[in-house]
C-alpha cells in the first residue's frame, strides 16, 4: 500500500510495481497531484490502472495494525482496512526549522527559514540552503517554499561561496519540477491559473493535444500542452504538461521562457530547431502559444 499521491507515491507505485508486487495507492483527495488540474490527473490515473495500480481516492489512512499472522493493516476512512505487506507513506513534508527557531533566526510566512539572496539567516554568519528554507519565486516575486533537489544544490553553491569568501546571489526559482509514473512524463513551471489569479495576475490557460514529433515519423507520442498567460500583456506565467514523450524538454524551455518573461505572442513565432526526428515545423509550444494568443 502507498499513501499519498503526489509524486513520490507515484514514483513508489512504478518502483514496487516493477517488482512485480501488487500496489494500492491510497489518496485522500479525489485526483493525484491537483495542482496540475483534473484533466491531467485523470490521465496520470488511468496510466496508474493501465499499470494494475489499484487506485483508491477520496481515502484517508487513518492509522496502521498489525495482525498476529504478521500481516498489516492499513486503516482508512472510507475503505475499511487495506491489508498490506509493506505500507510507503508519501504525504508530504515540511520545514524542520526547529534548530533555527531556536537559534532565534527568522522564519519566513512560508513556515521555512528566511534567507538573504546569499542564502546569510537573518543571524550573520549563519546560513541556510535546501528543503529547511524558502526562495524568492521569480514569477509572483515572493518568498515560496518548494522543497526540490537541485534547488537546495544551487543554494548550497550559492552559500558555500559566500561562506568561503566568494560574492553570489541566488536568483530564485521559477517552481520548475517532473516526475514520472510509468510511461507516462509529467512537469510544470511557474504558476497554474488558479495559482496565478491568486497572485494577483488576470490570467487565461490554453491547454492542446499535441504530438512530441510529426505523426508520420516513428515514435510519435501524444502529450497535452497547457499554457497560462497575463491577459494584460501576454506574459508566459506557467507551463504545466504530461505525455508520453517530449515532455520535459518542452517545460524546461518554457521556464527559460518565464525567466526571461516572454509573452505569448512571443513564443508563437520563437525559433527552434526543428527536424522531424525532434518534433515538427509547429511545435507544440507554437500552437499552444499561439492559441492563448488569441
Ligand atoms: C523519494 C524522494 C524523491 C525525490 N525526488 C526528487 C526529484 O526527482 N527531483 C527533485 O528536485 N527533488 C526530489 N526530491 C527532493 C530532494 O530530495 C530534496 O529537495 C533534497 O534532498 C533537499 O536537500 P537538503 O540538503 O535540503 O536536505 P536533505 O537531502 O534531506 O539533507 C539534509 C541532511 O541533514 C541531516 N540533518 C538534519 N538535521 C541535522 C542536524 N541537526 N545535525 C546534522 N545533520 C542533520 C539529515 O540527516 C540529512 O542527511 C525527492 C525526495 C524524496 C524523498
Amino acid at each position: 500500500v502507498v499513501i499519498g499521491a503526489g509524486l513520490v507515491g507515484l514514483e513508489m507505485c512504478e518502483a514496487l510495481r516493477d517488482r512485480d508486487m501488487e500496489v494500492t495507492l491510497l489518496h485522500r483527495g479525489s485526483l493525484p497531484m491537483h495542482r496540475l488540474g483534473e484533466d491531467f490527473g485523470a490521465r496520470i490515473v488511468e496510466e496508474l490502472e493501465t499499470n494494475q495500480v489499484r487506485y483508491l481516492p477520496e481515502t484517508e489512512a487513518t492509522g496502521f495494525d498489525r495482525a498476529a499472522d504478521g500481516s498489516l493493516g492499513v486503516h482508512t476512512g472510507g475503505s475499511g482496512v487495506v491489508e498490506a505487506d509493506i505500507a510507503v507513506v508519501a504525504v508530504g513534508v515540511d520545514p524542520d526549522v526547529a534548530l533555527a527557531a531556536g537559534a532565534g533566526i527568522r522564519i519566513g510566512e512560508t513556515g521555512a527559514v528566511a534567507t538573504e539572496p546569499t542564502m546569510q539567516t537573518s543571524l550573520p554568519g549563519v546560513y541556510a540552503a535546501g528543503d529547511c528554507c524558502e526562495c524568492l519565486h521569480r514569477v509572483t516575486g515572493k518568498a515560496a517554499w518548494l522543497p526540490l533537489g537541485d534547488t537546495a544544490n544551487k543554494q548550497g553553491r550559492i552559500a558555500g561561496t559566500n561562506i568561503g569568501g566568494g560574492s553570489a546571489v541566488f536568483p530564485g526559482v521559477v517552481g520548475s519540477s517532473c516526475f514520472k509514473v510509468f510511461g507516462l512524463a509529467a512537469a510544470s513551471t511557474g504558476l497554474t491559473e488558479k495559482e496565478a489569479a491568486g497572485a494577483g495576475f488576470e490570467p487565461a490557460s490554453k491547454t492542446i493535444r499535441a504530438s512530441s514529433r510529426p505523426h508520420y515519423y516513428p515514435g510519435a507520442a501524444k502529450l497535452w500542452l497547457r499554457l497560462v498567460a497575463d491577459i494584460e500583456n501576454g506574459r508566459l506565467l506557467g507551463a504545466q504538461a504530461v505525455g508520453y514523450g517530449g515532455v520535459v524538454e518542452r517545460v524546461n524551455l518554457l521556464a527559460a521562457a518565464i525567466t526571461g518573461e516572454m509573452s505569448v505572442e512571443e513564443l508563437a513565432f520563437a525559433d527552434f530547431a526543428y527536424a522531424p526526428p525532434f518534433g515538427g515545423a509547429w511545435d507544440p509550444i507554437h500552437i499552444a502559444a499561439q492559441q492563448l494568443a488569441k
